[in-house]
């Protein structure tokens, strides 16, 4: 028997653990991956040379594994072992309704291959559902979850600039990576022409400096190699591997197991308590229990409302902790993939050293400091950077001296900008269990129904005139726009599907992350969120999940669960 299980080890689970087996409770990590061993799993040393294909997968092994995860950025020959082969992880969707499932099963989930961006939720954002009246009011505010937000990047590390906005509140920050030359001119002209807008470095989960609270977990400083999403070996940006589960494992009170799908949680009815969790080994398929006083949901979005679904029994026939008939319910993903990109010909007449782990980010301003017709607001994401002899060389006919001038030549500054826009909360946006299809461990699928609707279109469209007018307004010529939504599930910022609530009869989870049901399960993934924001929402998952494990301790000293 154990104090504590925590399901799944990706980002809000390492922290669970974390902060639970720092407060003393011998707690148990069960993941349905493998173990991943930093020293060998990672492929951050590959030298190019070293990667077949340039670094793509072959478009047969693409087609026949990789389906659905292709789609993803980060998805290529060094990384692939880190992402789920969709021909073994199979879910539904509608024929009309496509949605990109994006996810790894192994230690660490996807802290493993995150962008690391990491801004916090605003009181704005706190009060946007009640205000408008979209989902249900979150039963917490910002003044609340601000010391657990500070906690969380003094923990992880996050570089980034004091900024005083209101709608994207400073933190507890290393120094900033910084814009470099053409970046600071895109700054000036953008916020000169709009003076309710900022252009700021990328707040970013990597260790600019790193601090003795890092170096003690054998982290250093980032190295500025951009190669983050094939894990990194310096521990210079926060995973599960690098620093949650390091931190828990050196309290002595961690146990970790690999391998093990955890099919359901045990319901025990004589005490209204959960009392364990049913696993199948993912390689004998056999199946086993385990047992603790406390349980907490960590299994990503998707993952977590798969498990309270398929939790069903007598007493809950609608899944556990459903009674509201929530789980489920309220699947939100950011819009994106909406960018505008083009040429800065007036540019510097500069050149920059090396990478860097991040860009720049335009917090939002519609509905802020601008009006907009449309509810909520977006952000973006980008960078400036010169085109390198590459570009200029490559793919240009010529031989002899013309090309060995043209590749000697730094090209023209390129400039792109993304939006991240929020998407409200929608009942009918909603996870299931499929009614016959299973996996291979019998475990029923997902299918997922999810699509944006008018107030996400009306967004789509303003991201882009302001994005055109922000490149021009620092005298760019846009040369491309990808003006449509990307696929739901694409922006991998699922989030909803177990939201936090006051009214147990409209949500699944209180203002501890406690189930309005069963008050010794604590969910604290992204399905806690009653709305999305259009910050990267990793920061607000790992900062709920440590103000969850804190009450969790205190409500089992005090004998409340
Ligand atoms: C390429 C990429 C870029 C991203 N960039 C950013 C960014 O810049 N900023 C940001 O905030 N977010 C970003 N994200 C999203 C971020 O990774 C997720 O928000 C975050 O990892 C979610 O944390 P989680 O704990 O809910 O889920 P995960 O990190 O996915 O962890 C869930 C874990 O649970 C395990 N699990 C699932 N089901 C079971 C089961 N039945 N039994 C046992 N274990 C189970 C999984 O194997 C996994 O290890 C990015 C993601 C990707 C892939």
């Amino acid at each position: 028997m154990f104090d504590a299980i925590v399901i799944g080890s990706g980002m809000s689970g390492g922290i669970a653990a974390k902060e639970l087996c720092e407060r003393g409770l011998k707690t148990l990590v069960i993941e349905r991956g493998r173990k991943i061993e930093p020293s060998t799993d990672y492929t951050d040393w590959m030298q190019p040379w070293d990667i077949p294909n340039t670094n793509l997968i072959p478009e047969e092994e693409l087609a026949r594994d990789y389906a659905i995860q292709r789609n993803c950025y980060a998805v290529n020959e060094t990384t692939k072992q880190y992402w789920v082969k969709d021909s073994e992880h199979p879910y539904s969707t509608p024929e009309d309704k496509p949605f990109y499932w994006i996810r790894g099963y192994h230690l660490g989930g996807r802290s493993i291959m995150w962008g690391r961006q990491s801004y916090r939720l605003s009181q704005m954002d706190f009060e946007a559902n009640a205000k408008d009246g979209h989902g249900s009011d979150w039963p917490i505010r910002y003044d609340d979850i601000a010391p657990w937000y500070d906690h969380i990047e003094k923990f992880i590390g996050v570089a980034g600039s004091q900024e005083g906005l209101p709608q994207l509140p400073d933190g507890q920050f290393l120094p900033e990576f910084g814009l470099n030359d053409a970046e600071l001119q895109f700054k000036h002209a953008v916020e000169a022409k709009f003076p309710g807008r900022k252009v700021i470095s990328g707040r970013v989960a990597n260790l600019s400096k790193a601090q003795p609270q890092h170096e003690d977990l054998g982290r250093t400083s980032c190295q500025n190699r951009s190669f983050c999403e094939r894990g990194c070996s310096f521990g210079a940006y926060h995973s599960s591997l690098s620093s949650s589960l390091p931190a828990a494992e050196r309290t002595g009170n961690l146990t970790i197991v690999a391998d093990a799908i955890v099919h359901s949680i045990v319901y025990d009815p004589k005490i209204g308590k959960v009392t364990g969790v049913r696993v199948i080994d993912a390689n004998t398929k056999e199946g086993r229990t385990y047992e603790a006083k406390v349980i907490f949901g960590c299994a990503s979005t998707i993952g977590t409302a798969q498990i309270l679904l398929n939790s069903k029994s007598e007493d809950n026939p609608n899944g556990l902790a459903n009674s509201s008939d929530m789980v489920g319910r309220h699947l939100m993903d950011h819009l994106y993939a909406l960018t505008v990109a083009g040429m800065l010909p007036n540019g510097p007449n500069t050149y920059y050293h090396g990478r860097r782990p991040t860009g720049l980010y335009i917090p939002r301003f519609r509905n802020v400091t601008e009006s907009g017709d449309f509810l909520r607001g977006y952000g973006y994401q980008g960078g400036v950077s010169r085109m390198s002899w590459r570009n200029m060389a490559l793919g240009v006919p010529g031989i002899g001296a013309a090309l060995k001038e043209r590749t000697a030549t730094i090209g023209p500054w390129f400039v792109f900008i993304s939006g991240f826009g929020e998407m409200l909360p929608n009942p009918d946006n909603r996870v299931t269990l499929h009614p016959t299809r299973t996996d291979k461990w019998g475990i029923p699928i997902v299918h997922i129904d999810c699509a944006i609707g008018d107030n996400e279109r009306k967004m789509a469209k303003q991201i882009i005139l302001d994005g055109k007018a922000m490149v021009e307004a620092a005298g760019g010529q846009v040369m491309t726009t990808m003006d449509t939504p990307g696929t739901p599930g694409l922006g991998i910022h699922e989030m909803g599907t177990a939201c936090m609530g006051r009214n147990p009869k409209t949500s699944v989870l209180n203002q501890y992350n406690q189930t309005h049901d069963v008050k010794n399960l604590f969910i604290t993934d992204g399905s806690a969120m009653a709305s999305s924001g259009c910050q990267n929402p990793s920061l607000t998952y790992m900062a709920l999940s440590a103000r969850a494990a804190h009450h969790a301790v205190e409500f089992l000293r005090e004998g409340q669960i």
